[in-house]
């Protein structure tokens, strides 16, 4: 590939081209990050409302975290996944301490995680349902990128991209009862969700929808999934997205926030869903004790008292100050839930707007665009309030320039 003159990567000495294709980079090398802001080569800062799709809940170069990788390191990083180890054991217990379950299955990525789930939801249905295994996910959700997890994806042309999917996903409508108890057969064994699509566009699923698939999936015998990958650790101002909602469901799985950044996931089950038996699940990496010890060190700072509470008043605060954009430049609207949301824009600019953020000066501000019509917004937890009005601004001054 010739790299045309005006094209000249900012590092010009680095060559990417051993790096796969996989998606369009901008020619940026990013060097180093603290809280909210990251740094690129050049010495450029962006204020960073990406945080790594969501993840660094605690922002860049959060000390706790940083403190619990390295006495990790010196102590011991990886025992096997046949024995016990410390943090594996301290993280199971705070994670089913602060909710409805109570078995943990460590996993390295969100994808893996969801994969655990739906191995184990038709586990449960060979031995409680006469070997049911459909599991009803929904247009537009969005589990990972394996096979199986693709396939469960309802994200427009997955279905026939790596063909043949893994069968066994019939796709709902995200707030339409009826749209699932249409695909509700004897093979059915699980429904899963995503409490807000988050990659779909910031679409919540509304608390009485919540409510009401608990009460269809009791009523018929069938398990109730919660991908809260992106919607969990604290990103809607409660420790889990479905404490929103006054329900229990029976299969939770976590990604992106619990690590704070370090490849860490979790599938969590009842007592009475937890039905593996040696041999069924495993990992080379799970319940390692470097990323778990990560693990706990971010769920502590997320239950330390006030926290959960200072991110739902800063939900409130990003809300109103998206709300005076939407007002000012006639926008269509804005939805999400604590520090997940969306601007949506009414009109195919988002992308546009991401490239023009990034490339402001003399600083940055990265966000993206999960549709062209929307900008979505997940910042640290911790995020200040000076930077959440910075960022309007930033946005503003793009929006006058464009609309
Ligand atoms: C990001 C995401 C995943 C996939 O997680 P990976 O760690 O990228 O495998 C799954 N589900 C949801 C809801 C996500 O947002």
């Amino acid at each position: 590939m010739n790299m045309s003159s005006t094209q000249k990567p900012q590092n010009a000495s680095v060559d990417t081209h051993s790096v796969m294709f996989i998606t369009q980079r901008p020619e940026l090398i990013m060097t180093e990050g603290e809280g909210s802001w990251l740094k690129d080569g050049n010495g450029k800062r962006y204020l960073d409302f990406l945080q790594g799709w969501a993840v660094n809940c605690l922002g860049h170069g959060n000390p706790g975290m940083i403190a619990a990788l390295n006495l990790q390191a010196k102590k011991l990083i990886n025992p096997s996944p046949a024995f016990y180890n410390e943090p594996m054991i301290r993280l199971s217990n705070l994670l089913t301490t602060n909710s409805c379950f109570q078995k943990v299955f460590f996993a390295n990525s969100g994808a893996e995680a969801n994969e655990g789930a739906i191995k184990l939801a038709r586990k449960w249905g060979q031995l409680n349902r006469s070997g049911a295994f459909e599991i009803i996910t929904f247009d537009h959700s969005f589990h990972g990128r394996t096979l199986a997890t693709m396939s469960a994806s309802g994200k427009p042309g997955w279905d026939t991209m790596f063909a043949p999917q893994v069968p066994g996903f019939p796709k709902a409508d995200i707030n339409d009862l009826e749209s699932v108890k249409k695909l509700i057969t004897d093979k059915t064994v699980a429904i899963m969700i995503e409490p807000i699509q988050g990659e779909g566009g910031v679409i919540p699923a509304t608390v009485e929808f919540m409510q009401d698939l608990r009460k269809l999936t009791l009523d018929n015998r069938l398990l109730l999934i919660v991908d809260e990958v992106q919607s969990g650790c604290g990103r809607t101002g409660k420790l889990f997205a479905y404490q929103h909602c006054d329900i229990e469901p029976d299969i939770m799985t976590l990604g992106k926030g619990i690590g704070g950044g370090v490849p860490l996931a979790a599938l969590m089950a009842t007592d009475a869903v937890a039905c593996f038996v040696p041999g069924d699940q495993g990992g080379t990496y799970n319940g390692n004790p470097l990323m778990t010890a990560v693990g706990i060190s971010v769920v502590e700072q997320l239950l330390a008292p006030g926290f959960l509470e200072s991110v739902q008043a800063k939900g409130e605060l990003l809300r109103s100050e998206l709300l005076a954009l939407v007002n000012e430049f006639h926008l269509e609207g804005e939805r999400g839930n604590g520090l997940l949301r969306a601007l949506m824009l009414g009109r195919d600019i988002g992308p546009k707007l991401v490239d023009l953020a990034r490339e402001q000066g003399p600083e940055g501000l990265l966000i993206n665009a999960p549709r062209p019509n929307l900008l979505r917004f997940m910042p640290a937890l911790n995020v200040s309030e000076e930077e959440i009005r910075l960022m309007t601004e930033m946005l503003r001054k793009l929006l006058r320039q464009e609309i």
